[in-house]
């Protein structure tokens, strides 16, 4: 694809970058240097996450700052400064004590974006136990499934989700001893409580016990589009990466406004929407409704949000919705986007050149890496459809694997292989729950093996081909489905598409793509052999389509992935699997 960089001008940053010159941080870098930026407990009784995303900015004379700006569904505004947020999480983590919860034992929750959630997180945190959240549209069983397998001692939840999901399922949860409820003013049952009654009386003074680095903090379930969520173990050291990137990536300033679009359910909301911008001190956005355009376009310009960091499905979301935010809104205040959770298709980079007047920072990572890891940073150029460059402290490479078992570093530019990390930086997972044959099995030798298939260029810019169980394999050709998403992307009636292989005797597979299309377009033929030959003219024959089909929606996970195995199960009359992360699974 022949798309042009789009070259940083240092004239036009409105703030200095934290980033400026990457090549030198990367040869000086040291997590060292990085630990020494954070405070650590007192008393050398070692590092708490918490802590360093609340206390020690009270601790600095910060705590009349505003930390998080909660933005309730129906207009409600409330706002809590950091020595607020520092006494709600004291209350709860005296509540955990009170309740008998201790250290690594699993608090999660179950809610939409309520401030209590945020309170819950941190103050679980604080008390060193384990946070878990989950996505509050889960199914019943997808629920109890994961309760059990985390053995979760606490839920926080509302009154409504608890009745409907969880209230059933409490006989299957022996270990289960407590429901907090976010919304309710009186305790239900012996087991089910007030959580304002129990905040209202618990001390707001709390003194964070010793937390070892190492000690576990946080446990996020993946999103199930390859297959059965996994359970990744984070430990409180992580909260070097996501100091740095808040710093680094994300180019925190201590003005900026702040907005993550993602929800806690996945790791993105929680590394990025609650504890990295918090580590910079800067204020936080939550949004309690969801995905709308209109809203969001109007939140950035309310707010006046000057980062904000969404997701592909989002963003081409708003490209569909034909809104013109830059006619219509005031987003002078914006400047820096970026994007996790898929590729990012060079469209939609342009697209926000032109309608936001930014394009966007794609950046890649896993729930498993705990943080971002490669990226596009505020003051280098960007390579529209590349992830970007490793974070400095983190050493990324092309592998492929060997005969014998072991690997091959690819040292050539632009050769196709599994994108791997070298093990060992702070946010890396200790661990898959309950499954340590499959957690060693990511590793070789001093390697994590991420999964997905990706390409380095000459000047260190990594670019996605697909995960590896997506490649197509047809005529003799790897096809990553990205590719060929992002071509018919560009046409102007093509709002989403998916594509997969769909075995064939004489060519392996036959590349199938699945199309939305934009409002004012209609399904036909014409239409549909017009995308045939736009494909086949940019990407030749033998990687193009061979087939279209025109659907209204691809299926996707809650945190807006396509999950192509579920299209290629459907076009196959397979299993579907385990389709607890559905999106269209209410
Ligand atoms: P599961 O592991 O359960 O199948 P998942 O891999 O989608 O689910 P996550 O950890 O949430 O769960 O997502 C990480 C994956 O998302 C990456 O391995 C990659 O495939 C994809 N991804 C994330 N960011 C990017 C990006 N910027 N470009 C391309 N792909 C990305
Ligand atoms: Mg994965």
């Amino acid at each position: 694809m022949d798309w042009h960089a789009i070259e940083k001008n240092p004239s036009t940053f409105q703030v200095p970058p934290n980033l400026p010159d990457y090549c030198a941080a990367r040869a000086e870098f040291t997590w060292d240097d990085v630990r020494q930026e954070l405070a650590g407990l007192p008393d050398g009784r070692g590092l708490n996450i918490a802590h360093e995303a609340v206390d020690r900015h009270v601790a600095a004379g910060q705590g009349e700052k505003i930390a998080l700006r909660w933005l309730g569904k129906s207009g409600t505004v409330a706002d809590y400064t950091y020595a607020e947020l520092q006494a709600w999480t004291n209350r709860f983590a005296n509540l955990l004590q009170r309740l008998g919860i201790g250290r690594g034992e699993r608090v999660f929750s179950l809610s939409t974006r309520v401030p209590e959630l945020y309170f819950a997180a941190l103050g679980t945190l604080k008390n060193t136990s384990v946070f878990c959240p989950l996505f509050a549209a889960f199914g019943p069983e997808p629920i109890a499934q994961r309760l059990e397998r985390g053995n979760a001692r606490v839920l926080v939840t509302s009154e409504r989700l608890y009745r409907k999901k969880v209230a059933g399922l409490r006989d299957k949860l022996p270990q289960l001893d407590y429901v907090l409820l976010t919304d309710s003013d009186e305790d239900q049952e012996e087991t089910v409580l007030s959580l304002s009654r129990l905040l209202a009386e618990a001390s707001p003074a709390f003194i964070i016990p010793p937390t070892h680095p190492e000690d576990m903090a946080l446990l996020h379930f993946t999103s199930g589009t390859t297959g059965k969520p996994k359970g990744a173990i984070h430990v409180h050291n992580a909260v070097l990466t996501h100091y740095l990137t808040g710093k680094y990536v994300l180019d925190l300033h201590p003005d900026d406004i702040f907005w993550c679009t993602a929800d806690c359910g996945w790791v993105t909301g929680t590394s990025y929407g609650i504890i990295a911008p918090l580590l910079q001190g800067v204020t936080n956005i939550v949004d309690e409704a969801d995905f709308e355009s209109e809203r969001w376009f109007r939140i950035l310009e309310e707010q006046r949000v000057s980062v904000w960091y969404t997701a592909p499905t989002a963003v081409r979301m708003l490209m569909r919705s034909g809104l013109k935010p830059c006619e219509k809104y005031d987003l002078s205040a914006l400047r820096l986007v970026h994007s996790v959770g898929e590729p990012l298709n060079p469209e939609a980079v342009i697209w926000g050149e032109v309608a936001l007047g930014l394009p966007i920072h794609d950046n890649w990572w896993q729930t498993e890496t705990g943080g971002i890891m490669i990226a596009n940073y505020a003051a280098m150029d960007i390579r529209p459809g590349s992830m970007g460059r490793p974070l400095p402290g983190i050493e990324a490479a092309i592998i492929q694997r060997t005969a014998d078992g072991g690997l091959e570093i690819v040292k050539e530019p632009n050769v196709e292989g599994e994108l791997a990390l070298r093990s060992g930086w702070p946010s890396m997972f200790r661990g898959y729950l309950h499954d340590e044959e499959r957690y060693h099995k990511c590793f070789i030798g001093d390697w994590y093996i991420s999964g997905d298939l990706a390409e380095r260029d000459a000047d260190g810019y990594f670019w996605f081909i697909g995960r590896a169980d997506d490649i197509i394999k047809t005529s003799g050709h790897m096809v990553g489905p990205f590719e060929v998403e992002s071509v018919l992307l560009e046409h102007p009636a093509v709002a989403e598409a998916g594509v997969i292989g769909v075995p064939e005797a004489t060519i392996g597979e036959l590349v199938k793509a699945f199309v939305a299309l934009k409002p004012g377009y209609e399904p036909n033929e014409e239409l549909n052999l017009e995308l045939l030959g736009f494909a086949r003219k940019k990407l030749g024959s033998a990687v193009a389509p061979k087939v279209i089909a025109f659907t209204e929606t691809l299926p996707k996970t809650r945190s807006g992935k396509i999950m192509r195995r579920l299209l290629k199960a459907r076009e196959l009359g397979l299993p579907e699997g385990d389709t607890s992360t559905l999106e269209e699974n209410k």
